[in-house]
């Protein structure tokens, strides 16, 4: 974690665009979007991987996604949005902190 590009903007050492945080997760804008609206819900702890998680981190993953519902009007994506965790190389997953990608904004590609 030493470092983690997602640990770094936590600290606020690397600017980012955040657009929500409370005491166990924030949410940021990509810095690379693959839709109109493409942001990152980011748990404060650092874990790479699912598979790594403890009860309580599993715990929370499930009261972001409740959360990210409750936002959708706040973050743009009442019209629907996509929910994506990257795992590992196969997945696609660019750094080694588990985070969720929110797509919304427009009418996403069929996967
Ligand atoms: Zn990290």
């Amino acid at each position: 974690m030493g470092n983690c590009v997602f640990c770094a903007i936590r600290k606020g050492e690397i600017p980012s665009a955040k657009v929500y945080e409370d005491k166990d997760f924030m949410i940021i804008k990509d810095i690379n979007p693959q839709a109109k609206i493409h942001l990152l819900a980011i748990p404060h702890t650092h874990v790479p991987y699912l598979d790594m998680m403890t009860e309580e981190g599993v715990n929370l993953l499930g009261k972001i996604l409740h959360k990210i519902s409750k936002m959708q009007d706040q973050l743009g994506i009442s019209d629907g949005y996509r929910i994506i965790i990257n795992q590992g190389e196969n997945g696609g997953q660019t750094v080694n902190h588990l985070h969720i990608h929110i797509m919304g904004g427009e009418k996403l590609k069929d996967m």
